[in-house]
């Protein structure tokens, strides 16, 4: 999965780059290095990050942001909601009820928690409607002549509920790793973002370094500055006293 280019990160990046980047992603902000988790990360609550997927152009935009469509398919699904606005309504349902079920279940294993069989049944429903096979296929971003190469699974026929199983694929994936799947929330409690550790030390704290990170170090350097200050004003009435 293809996460947030160093060159859009910004030293002081705070909350408002974020929506920036989001825009640039569609919306979207994908960072969570699993798709499953981009997806969770797309929630509909106005107080978190993550971007916004409510409508049927909406996940329309989510696939072609994570590249499970492309610019044309993109176009005809936008189309097909259009043309058929019961039969999209109908799998963004389905996608709003995945998410929700996504959200409970990574939050549980961020946590360690205990994983409820229900949230797991819109995965597994997902999974008994479609079938296909997995593919290489060469991921070739915008702004480069050349891509890199990623497995991706590939519908037998074209149903719409096809479009979200590599989601819930992705899902089962992490959730078959077990209680030690890498599965964190971002340590800034305003944030909420879901991702997946990859780091090397497999200890990263937030969703982002630019964003999250930075902020808190901002606030830690702040904190330490102010009880720095507050200890030489604590210091002052004691050396006076020293010297009468
Ligand atoms: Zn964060």
């Amino acid at each position: 999965m293809h996460s947030v280019s160093d060159k859009r990160r910004s030293a002081n990046a705070t909350r408002p780059s974020l929506n920036a980047l989001a825009d640039s992603e569609n919306q979207f902000v994908i960072l969570g290095n699993r798709l499953s988790i981009d997806f969770a990360n797309t929630t509909t609550a106005s107080d978190r990050l993550g971007g916004n997927l409510q409508t049927w152009d909406d996940l329309v935009d989510f696939l072609f942001a994570t590249r499970l469509v492309d610019r044309n398919r993109s176009v005809s699904l936008k189309q097909l909601g259009r043309d058929s606005p019961g039969e999209t309504h109908e799998l963004v349902r389905v996608a709003h009820q995945l998410r929700d079920s996504l959200r409970s279940t990574f939050e549980a294993m961020a946590l360690r928690a205990r994983i409820n069989p229900s949230w797991v049944h819109p995965i597994n429903q997902i999974l008994q409607l479609t079938d296909g096979h997995d593919e290489l296929q060469e991921l070739i971003p915008a702004d480069r002549a050349a891509g890199r190469w990623a497995l991706q699974f590939v519908a037998r026929e074209q149903r719409l509920e096809w479009l979200l199983a590599a989601i819930a694929r992705s899902a089962a994936e992490i959730i078959s790793e077990g209680p030690d799947a890498p599965v964190r929330i971002c340590a800034n409690p305003q944030c909420g973002l879901f991702f997946y550790d990859t780091s090397r030390t497999a200890k990263r704290r937030w969703c982002s370094m630019a964003v999250c990170g930075n902020r808190h170090k901002v606030a830690g350097h702040a904190r330490r500055f102010a009880a720095a200050a507050d200890g030489k004003r604590r210091e002052r009435p004691a050396n006076r006293r020293g010297k009468t």
